[in-house]
């Protein structure tokens, strides 16, 4: 089939062996897949991955071993982590906890930048018939975006921060900005910001050494290893910083700044699926003025290349035409 294949550096095979669902998992034929900043990542050492990147996707079902047969045919996206099932955070529902777990296209398992990927049959999702692939492929990072909320209790007319105006920073925006919160998108792309602002949701654009305003909540979605000082810089005493990116590089942090101003700081990766299907079914969120370019999968070098390009949010493969 073919793949993207990084080990090292990436490139295009077409002979890269289809995977073989193990027990329990399914075989998924992928219909669009997402690149994501994760994936830039991926390529600059991040987790030393080797093997087909990708973690973003829609798919088909093609056979399950083991698995629910009812599963085949149906179209679904799929939660990347892969918990071992056998200890205790797999059984109490932490498997993106598990300590022997796998990650798709992320951490010792291939991705969805090929023809076909595995996973087990009890990460799918079954996507909602009215809602189409390149709308789909967001399930996964909006998901992501919703464990703010999990993690932080976000009221009516608190004040949020958001550093980033890429996918992630402008999702959280989209999300925040339906409880009620005042929220601020700071980024350094006037085209990334219009996205924002068409929504209702205010914007600031680039650096300012001047700026001091302080904020209830601030998310930390940079990609940078820079951002999270700008983020203490920004929280109010007792205030809360959640953090969202995950650079390959490491940052020097004042942790007394944390001390002084009680900051409670908050990691947060992958998120529940349920309302983030939802919320893109009932249309709450509008991902589709995120989408930059789609790129048929033959052309995937160039989409990685097009999604570092200035400006550009969200770069999506389609592998629907042979
Ligand atoms: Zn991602
Ligand atoms: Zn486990």
């Amino acid at each position: 089939m073919k793949a993207l294949f990084y080990d090292g550096s990436l490139r295009l095979l077409h002979d890269y062996a289809r995977p073989v669902p193990s027990k329990g998992e399914a075989l998924i034929r992928v219909l669009v897949a997402a690149v994501c900043g994760t994936d830039l990542e991926v390529g600059k050492g991040y987790k030393s991955f080797r093997g087909v990147p990708g973690h973003e996707f829609v798919g088909v079902v093609e056979s399950v071993n083991e698995a629910d047969p009812s599963l085949v045919g149906k179209r679904v996206t799929g939660e990347i982590n892969c918990g071992c099932g056998l200890c205790g955070r797999c059984s109490s529902g932490m498997e993106k906890h598990c300590n022997e777990r796998t990650t798709l296209g992320i951490d010792r398992r291939d991705g969805a930048f090929a023809e076909y990927l595995t996973l087990p049959a009890r990460n799918l999702w079954e996507i909602p018939a009215g809602l189409p692939d390149e709308e789909a492929v967001f399930i996964e990072p909006l998901a992501a975006v919703y464990e703010v909320l999990e993690q932080c209790h976000v009221r009516p007319g608190d004040t949020v921060l958001v550093l980033g105006d890429g996918p992630v920073g402008l999702l959280v925006s989209f999300v925040v900005a339906r409880t009620g919160a005042r929220v601020v998108v700071w980024g350094r792309h006037e085209e990334k910001l219009r996205v924002a602002r068409a929504q209702n949701i205010g914007t600031r654009n680039g650096d300012d050494a001047a700026y001091r305003e302080k904020f209830d909540i601030v998310v930390e979605a940079t990609g940078t290893a820079e951002g999270f000082n700008v983020a203490v810089d920004h929280a109010e005493a007792r205030g809360t910083i959640i953090v969202k990116s995950t650079v390959a590089g490491r940052g020097e942090i004042d942790l007394s700044r944390l001390v002084v101003d009680e900051i409670t700081v908050v990691g947060s990766r992958c998120g529940p699926f349920a309302p983030a299907i939802s919320a893109l079914a009932r249309r709450l969120i509008d991902v589709r003025p995120l989408i930059s370019a789609v790129f048929p999968f033959d052309r995937a070098l160039e989409a990685f290349a097009r999604t570092e390009e200035k400006g550009v949010i969200k770069v999506l493969l389609d592998l629907r035409q042979p």
